[in-house]
């Protein structure tokens, strides 16, 4: 028995499957979850000692790579001057002003303790200032796990959504309506039927969680004038996308504004940090402003705010991201190449530092065609190149992640390794 396998039968012993997030436990890919021990810049180390360059990067925030000395540093001093106080500090105001200064479209921003309290609390609150309930998200978006969110499509593009997790109320599930990513015509149909109860649209403003999947401009424009035509809020989930893509986050890049924005992942620098702000007018009905209610005993701790404090101040280094987002494509480019030379079925694209691979012919552009990829090769595929030293997100359906730690050796050696697999 390898010490992965040890250490995952005794994990199964004491946690839920293992593991404490599920897409961790390798149901996807089948085999042994590898448990790490150590990450530096790159690459991180199994507990059986086994190096791998990793294009995970803990599923987004790590854009400076592992361990990131000035990073560290920051949390070091933060952590020596208290852990958590449950009272505002300087430190909460700069990353703030840091925030609002980055994302125009944000004149106030609350910070909060993870992805899914950003949205779940963006959601109240579109509801709250909107006074009205429907909501709209899109078919294989993923914005953390609020029982308004873990809904998936009824049967029939207009009916209202059904529970997508046992334990969330039809009732409320109902008031989810679930349409087509990149799907103008069904999200303006829906609006005309349904516009003056609809109190936001939510989306990912890239799918990172179907693969990557981006969005065709037509659909931008759709949502922006949807919302503004019919009262509702248009909410950008930039949880992933969020200091990733660009500078400016997925709304910088293709110039749509949105109303109320989430973040996650990259602005806490490795540590459980999420934002959500917006439109001030929309902002002010917060507590204790306003009647939605919102809160959260380790919100803006210190150790968070100072890793992502530290984390921004790097990424807005000159050339950052034209830095990343050239890696980045060299990396899919070379898959690519390497994919045609052997014959293989097999396309990949990118958007700054994320990116797609998709066992196709062409580059997926709906839910429907990500699902339609060849999720076997996919697996077989992932396996091959962990045996090479080489980690990829466990799923045909997630987005894979380059940080600046990634040499263009590392680069090299991936798709080398790639070549050899295919
Ligand atoms: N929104 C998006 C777009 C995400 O990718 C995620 C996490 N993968 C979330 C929300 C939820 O964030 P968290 O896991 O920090 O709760």
């Amino acid at each position: 028995m390898t010490r992965n396998e040890d250490l995952f039968s005794r994990a199964q012993k004491t946690i839920p499957g293992g593991v404490n997030s599920p897409v961790r436990a390798f149901r996807s890919v089948g085999g042994t979850p590898r448990f790490f021990t150590r990450g530096e810049g790159a690459y991180v180390w199994d507990a059986d000692g086994k190096r791998y360059i990793d294009y995970v990067g803990s599923w987004g925030p790590l854009i400076l790579g592992h361990a990131d000395p000035d990073v560290v540093r920051a949390v070091q001093q933060a952590a020596a001057q208290g852990l958590t106080f449950g009272a505002p500090t300087e430190a909460e105001i700069e990353l703030a002003e840091l925030l609002v200064k980055l994302v125009p479209s944000m004149e106030l921003v609350r910070l909060v303790s993870s992805g899914t309290e950003a949205t779940m609390s963006a959601i109240r609150l579109a509801r709250g200032y909107t006074d009205r309930d429907m909501i709209i998200k899109f078919e294989g978006c993923y914005h953390g796990h609020a029982d308004s969110l873990l809904v998936k499509a009824g049967s029939g593009a207009l009916t209202f959504g059904n529970p997508s997790s046992a334990g969330v109320p039809p009732d409320l599930a109902k008031h989810t309506l679930v349409l087509d990513y990149n799907d103008a015509a069904e999200l303006a149909h829906v609006f005309h039927q349904h516009g003056r109860d609809i109190a936001c649209v939510i989306v990912e403003p890239v799918a990172g969680n179907m693969n990557l999947i981006r969005p065709t401009p037509e659909f931008l424009k759709a949502m922006r004038h949807l919302c503004d035509q019919h009262g509702a809020l248009l909410i950008f989930d930039e949880v992933m996308t969020g200091f990733r893509v660009g500078a400016g986050s997925a709304q910088g890049l293709f110039g749509i504004t949105p109303d109320l924005s989430t973040f996650g992942k990259v602005v806490g620098g490795g540590l459980p940090l999420g934002a959500f702000g917006g439109r001030r007018d929309v902002m002010e009905k917060i507590a204790p402003l306003g009647p939605v209610y919102q809160a959260g005993t380790l919100s803006g701790n210190p150790l968070s705010v100072a890793a992502g404090l530290a984390t921004l101040q790097k990424v807005m280094q000159p050339g950052f991201y034209e830095a990343l987002t050239a890696k980045t494509l060299s990396l899919v480019d070379g898959l690519a190449a390497a994919a045609k030379r052997k014959g293989v079925k097999f396309c990949a694209q990118s958007v700054g530092g994320m990116f797609g691979v998709y066992f196709s012919d062409v580059v997926p552009t709906s839910y429907d065609e990500v699902m339609a990829c060849d999720k076997e090769a996919f697996n077989r595929f992932f396996h091959a190149m962990l045996e090479k030293g080489v980690y990829l997100a466990p799923s045909a359906f997630e987005a894979g992640f380059v940080s600046a730690a990634h040499s263009d050796a590392d680069i090299a050696a991936t798709v080398a390794a790639a070549e050899a697999c295919f």
